[in-house]
């Protein structure tokens, strides 16, 4: 990536339609960079849909990504429920190939009381065996498991981490606003730097120069997250969190989860602009 873009989880709220296609269309009248396509409650989508996406994606100059339903859990106790749940992420990479998307973000497991190595050696393995498909499906797009705010889901920053440097494919989702609810810190500039400078370490500057962030304004508790919220509802401060960016000169999609999707994106994109221009 050449740049670092701002966009909307899903079609914007002010888009003609709420179609894939119309809210392309809308981000980029928004003056937008990109937009991801959200695939929560089923992966589905026709091919000639999905083709139409692309090309609308590519007349538009739209960078896009998918999220993977939420109905997901790599370390659930049936075999069922684990097939199901490696089924609805590889079909979401199926038809973001198809859309022309370069990454798919997805929630990875429950712990459900496990000790946390257990079930991180657990969704490696599934995991693998998605990759392995992909691979011989010959679809080429970034898997990025998030990282998660509740303190019940597998997905801190390091575990997000460990995966991606120990499974070829596979890329950091880092939701921001997650990582603030779950740990009740990480919302200074240099909680916000020392993120970044771990990625760079462990997973060498071109992670920086390909980066998928996750950003919302969010409400948490003792257990982690309870809501998103837009940005000035909440205590997030985005514009320390931006600063960050630009100093280590981050590249890649920053997608907005706030309710108000499209408000805050530009809010996010206008403020990172006037400190880029305050360099
Ligand atoms: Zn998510």
């Amino acid at each position: 990536m050449s740049e670092l873009l701002f966009g909307t989880a899903g079609t914007p709220h002010s888009a003609e339609s709420p179609s894939s296609v119309d809210g392309i269309k809308h981000v980029a009248e928004l003056g937008l960079g990109c937009m991801e396509l959200e695939f929560v409650r089923q992966a589905k989508m026709s091919e000639a849909t999905a083709h139409l996406v692309a090309e609308t994606a590519a007349s538009t100059g739209i960078k896009l990504s998918a999220h993977a339903p939420y109905y997901i859990n790599l370390n659930a106790r049936e075999p069922d429920k684990v097939q199901a749940s490696q089924y609805r992420l590889l079909q979401t990479a199926r038809i973001a190939s198809w859309c022309g998307a370069t990454s798919v973000v997805f929630h990875t497991a429950f712990y459900l009381g496990d000790p946390p190595e257990n079930v991180y050696s657990t969704v490696k393995k599934y995991l693998g065996e998605v990759l392995d498909q992909l691979q011989e499906e010959n679809i080429r797009v970034w898997i990025r498991p998030e990282v998660m705010g509740k303190h019940t889901e597998f997905g801190t920053i390091e575990e997000i981490i460990k995966l991606s440097t120990e499974l070829k494919g596979v890329a950091p989702c880092i939701d921001f606003a997650h990582w603030h609810a779950r740990t009740g810190q990480y919302n200074s500039y240099q909680e916000f730097t020392s993120i970044l400078q771990q990625i760079e370490d462990q997973l060498g500057r071109a992670a920086l120069d390909d980066m998928h962030i996750h950003f919302s304004g969010i409400r948490y508790g003792l257990k982690g997250e309870i809501k998103h919220l837009d940005l000035e509802e909440s205590d997030l401060h985005y514009t320390e969190f931006l600063k960050a960016l630009r100093d280590y000169e981050v590249k890649g999609l920053v997608i907005c989860e706030s309710p108000n999707l499209e408000d805050d994106a530009l809010l996010l994109q206008s403020t990172y602009q006037k400190l880029q221009k305050a360099d």
